[in-house]
């Protein structure tokens, strides 16, 4: 073999030996192994690892929420936990895990699966509704604004996605809720010393739990004249005194204005959550600022804003009519900071489906403001599983050792 022979061979020999290490290289870099590979589990958790939870900032497997992984020879099979079974941002969720595995290459196949697991917001033993994990305030400072009705409807939402609510009607003073589910007339049992709920299946995994005033009355119209002291009473008894049983969400639907009943109710229960539901007119801006700075003087967090009747489609022209103002939910969202849950359109059949006895969300679901009224229970209790999982990282839970996740004063 002569020189030059000799010297080509070598060279080709490096060659080959350098694009090897490239090859080896860029496997490497991009977290990975070649295309014919089987991930691993190991390898699966570090990839989940980097999809985060676009509300809390951090990964799902520092937040719990990868509840089991299985890898098979063919399949990858994750199940995801999420914090509510009304969580909107399962999709993002699934599209955020699909392109992390996406990045590298493999050919197992992948099948993401959820179920749900209701945080508590609670952060320690509480003396009243012992089996409640969230407590939902559905408060307004005027009446006839539609808080009822959205108390209503967003219960059913949640009800019907698989949750276990409960919904009390604390409007001492004009309780509305027995009509809003066509109850009107029927009465609450007692049992042992303690006033057992209603309850009404609307087509969800467990039966909706209602209690108010109005199955306590003798009859429909009689007056409730009770001062504050005597109504106090009665939500304490509300919350000791009603086996409630199980829940992930009580929504409450508070008597409107904010004195003594209302402070009374959210000294009871703190870590309740509270949506304000308004008109955009000045007035009612007005009044709103005013509940809500009570409410976060007392330290209740306010989770959002409902702008109810916030506009009219003309059915004959499709014309939006702005009739008690426009962009109230933005002056208040600009003032306080807070989240604008949605806005409900001022709309005939929605009134007349409502008066009759139906939530609209179960008699209409294709209705357009069914859909909005779906959103903003998937907005509340998004807000109340976003608060919940940053208390629960505040303290250890069964022995689980959680990421820090910062939270507010008003939190
Ligand atoms: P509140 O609890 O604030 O006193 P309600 O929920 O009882 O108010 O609503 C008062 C009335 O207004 C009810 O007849 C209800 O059906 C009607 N209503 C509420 N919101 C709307 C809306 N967006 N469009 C049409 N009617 C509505």
């Amino acid at each position: 073999m002569g020189w030059f022979d000799l010297l080509w061979k070598r060279s080709q020999h490096y060659v080959l030996k350098l694009s090897r290490k490239l090859d080896s290289r860029r496997n490497y870099q991009v977290g990975c192994f070649p295309m014919s590979k089987k991930i691993t589990r190991k390898e699966l958790l570090n990839i989940l690892k980097t999809v985060k939870d676009p509300e809390l900032n951090a990964d799902l497997v520092s937040l719990g929420m990868i509840k089991e992984i299985s890898v098979s020879e063919q399949k990858v099979v994750i199940e995801v936990e999420l914090t509510t079974p009304a969580c909107p941002l399962k999709e993002r969720i699934r599209q955020d895990i699909i392109s992390a595995i996406n990045q590298i290459g493999f050919n197992q196949s992948v099948e993401i699966t959820f179920s749900s697991r209701v945080r508590s917001s609670f952060t320690s033993e509480q003396p009243y509704l012992k089996g409640v994990k969230n407590v939902i305030v559905i408060a307004s400072n005027k009446g006839g604004v539609g808080k009822s009705l959205v108390a209503a409807n967003v219960a059913t939402a949640l009800s019907r996605m698989g949750a276990r609510v409960g919904l009390l009607d604390a409007d001492v003073y004009g309780p509305n809720i027995p009509q809003l589910f066509g109850m009107d007339g029927h009465q609450a049992r007692a049992m042992q010393g303690r006033i057992e709920p209603l309850e009404i299946n609307l087509g969800g995994k467990y039966p909706l739990k209602l209690m108010s005033i109005g199955f306590l009355l003798p009859e429909r119209d009689a007056p409730v004249i009770w001062r504050a002291p005597i109504v106090n009473k009665l939500m304490r008894e509300f919350f000791q005194n009603v086996p409630w049983g199980e829940l992930d969400y009580l929504v409450i639907d508070m008597p409107p204005g904010t004195g003594d009943i209302q402070l009374n109710v959210v000294q009871l229960i703190p870590h309740a959550s509270t949506v304000f539901v308004t008109t955009p007119s000045d007035v009612a801006l007005a009044d709103v600022n005013k509940g809500i700075a009570m409410f976060q003087r007392t330290g209740t967090p306010v989770i959002g804003i409902i702008e109810n009747m916030s506009y009219f489609v003309c059915p004959n022209c499709s014309t939006k009519h702005h009739i008690f103002s426009k962009e109230g939910a933005e002056r208040i969202k600009e003032k306080f900071g807070m989240k604008i849950m949605g806005k409900i359109p001022l709309d005939l059949s929605l009134r007349e489906i409502s008066d009759k006895g139906y939530p609209i969300v179960v008699k209409d679901p294709n209705h357009e403001v069914s859909k909005i009224l779906v959103e903003i229970a998937r907005q509340i209790a998004d807000a109340v599983s976003v608060l919940a999982v940053k208390r629960e990282s505040q303290r250890a839970v069964n022995g689980r050792s959680f990421v820090q996740l910062p939270l507010k004063s008003s939190d």
